[in-house]
């Protein structure tokens, strides 16, 4: 057996010391010939191995380099040295994996934020983002015990699918067809998906909802956890090509029920990473403070990132109506002074991010639920509201991010649906499998999505999105 490690976070949490144990790991730093900064990814604090002056030969010490991967075997001794409570004298150094020096990119130094996303496959090794996806891991873990918790079911919706209506967003086209002109066409010269692998036009899903409404009709909750896509051109730090959604969806609920939930589902994940991920946030929280020293004055957050998430986790979210907000907008020094890039002049128009984060940040200070929005901006399937103008909507902003939440009461009423969606173009012979939950045991029922990027940057307080997934896409990158 080769694994028969101490992981480095159990030995430097641990008062066990005078005994004898093996550490893997990368090597981030290697001092005076002697003192190597060992690194596992359990946590972001190195274990110092020390090398016993003349125990390793010449070329071996050669080979100690940062980023080489290592096996030392040797001796938990109390540190001498400050700021470790322990650390291994090594009998022994096997060299695992060489890394040359010369052309490891990354320097026992500061990188930007940019030169790691063109090294994505190696920014793993930072602190950054070691911090970054564990607190991710958490997260994603949390959402799961959330749910579980809850007697939710977990459901696995389609990633690829035929159904174009929902008008999320652009999609991605999904064929096997040729792309060299030569795919068979239709009498008007449109492309004839008949031969196409699934015999008709596929995409890739911008959302499971629809799927996740006809099993919530069974299972009274379900939720779902799993990639998105949306082919839009947006070049913002809060937009990526592929992300993940969280979607869930509550039969016998009503806007109100819905609002609570997704409430109470923000303040436990982040609870959750409080709880069990504080050194990486206070890592995080620190790398913030740097970050910000170099804004001016009036850019800076008020709050630390623990003290917001805290703040979060202890406060109530702020409940208005769009109606509200439009008020509160409109009325602001920052639309009379012209400061927003739209100005809010009339009841309808839809919310920029520029007026959801005016709200949260200098308005409300604190994560904000929007309910009740005109129905001419939002998706066929939100139940109508007795007024005939707005629909059962909630979004929910947050702090520096904007939109977090989507989500809506659905309407349950067959002829009420069908009639909006033949107001809005939607085919309902297509969606017909979607409108027979409406036919067979319909009831008011609710649901939202949350975009669990947005919620990782929200928790890290890290800037752009496309440093809070692994490998992010968005226009004209792919790598990796
Ligand atoms: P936005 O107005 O910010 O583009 P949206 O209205 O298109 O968002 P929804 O379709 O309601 O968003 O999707 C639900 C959630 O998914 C959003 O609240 C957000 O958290 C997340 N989300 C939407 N689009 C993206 C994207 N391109 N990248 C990452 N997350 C996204
Ligand atoms: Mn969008």
């Amino acid at each position: 057996m080769f694994n028969n490690r101490s992981r480095i976070k159990e030995l430097l949490t641990s008062d066990k010391t005078n005994y004898q144990t093996t550490v893997m790991g990368w090597v981030r730093t290697f001092r005076n010939n002697q003192f190597i900064a060992l690194n596992d990814g359990s946590t972001n604090n190195n274990l110092q191995v020390v090398v016993a002056l003349g125990s390793l030969d010449e070329t071996t010490i050669k080979r100690i380099t940062t980023g080489a991967c290592i096996k030392a075997v040797g001796e938990i001794i109390p540190s001498l040295g400050k700021g470790q409570k322990v650390e291994l004298i090594a009998n022994s150094v096997e060299i695992l994996g060489d890394s040359d020096a010369e052309k490891f990119p990354l320097q026992p130094k500061k990188h930007s934020l940019e030169f790691l996303r063109e090294i994505a496959h190696l920014r793993f090794r930072t602190n950054t983002f070691g911090a970054i996806f564990r607190v991710r891991h958490a997260l994603a873990f949390a959402v799961h015990e959330f749910f579980n918790k809850k007697n939710f079911v977990y459901l696995h919706t389609p990633i690829i699918t035929a159904s174009d209506a929902e008008g999320a967003g652009e999609m991605f086209k999904v064929t096997t067809l040729p792309l060299d002109g030569t795919a068979p066409k239709n009498e008007d010269g449109s492309i004839n998906f008949k031969d196409d692998f699934f015999g008709r036009s596929t995409n890739l899903t911008v959302s499971g909802q629809l799927e996740g409404e006809l099993a919530a009709m069974a299972f009274s909750d379900i939720y779902t956890f799993g990639p998105t896509f949306r082919a839009e051109n947006s070049n913002t730090a809060r937009h990526l090509a592929e992300f993940w959604m969280i979607e869930p969806e509550m039969a016998f609920s009503d806007l109100e029920d819905n609002m609570n939930i997704a409430e109470e589902f923000i303040k436990y994940i982040i609870k959750y990473a409080m709880d069990n991920n504080r050194e990486d946030l206070e890592f995080l929280s620190q790398r913030l403070e740097e970050e910000e020293k170099s804004k001016p004055q009036n850019e800076r957050s008020e709050m630390g990132l623990i003290e917001k998430l805290e703040f979060v986790v202890n406060n109530d979210f702020e409940r208005i109506t769009y109606t509200e907000a439009i008020d509160i907008l409109r009325e602001s020094n920052h639309n009379k002074k012209k400061k927003f890039q739209y100005l809010i002049n009339e009841w309808g128009i839809d919310l920029q991010s520029e007026h959801e984060r005016y709200l949260v940040e200098k308005h409300f200070k604190k994560p904000v639920i929007l309910t009740n929005y005109p129905k001419d901006i939002k998706a066929f399937y939100m139940r109508q509201n007795d007024d005939g103008k707005t629909v059962a909507a909630m979004d929910i902003l947050a702090p520096g991010i904007g939109e977090i939440v989507g989500g809506s009461q659905r309407e349950e009423r067959l002829d009420k649906l069908t009639q909006r969606m033949n107001e809005m173009h939607i085919p309902t012979e297509e969606l017909d499998w979607y409108l027979d939950t409406r036919r067979f045991g319909a009831c008011p029922h609710a649901g939202f999505g949350l975009g669990f990027e947005r919620m990782v940057l929200f928790v890290t307080g890290m800037g752009n999105i496309r440093d809070v997934i692994p490998f992010p896409r968005y226009p004209k990158s792919a790598s990796f």
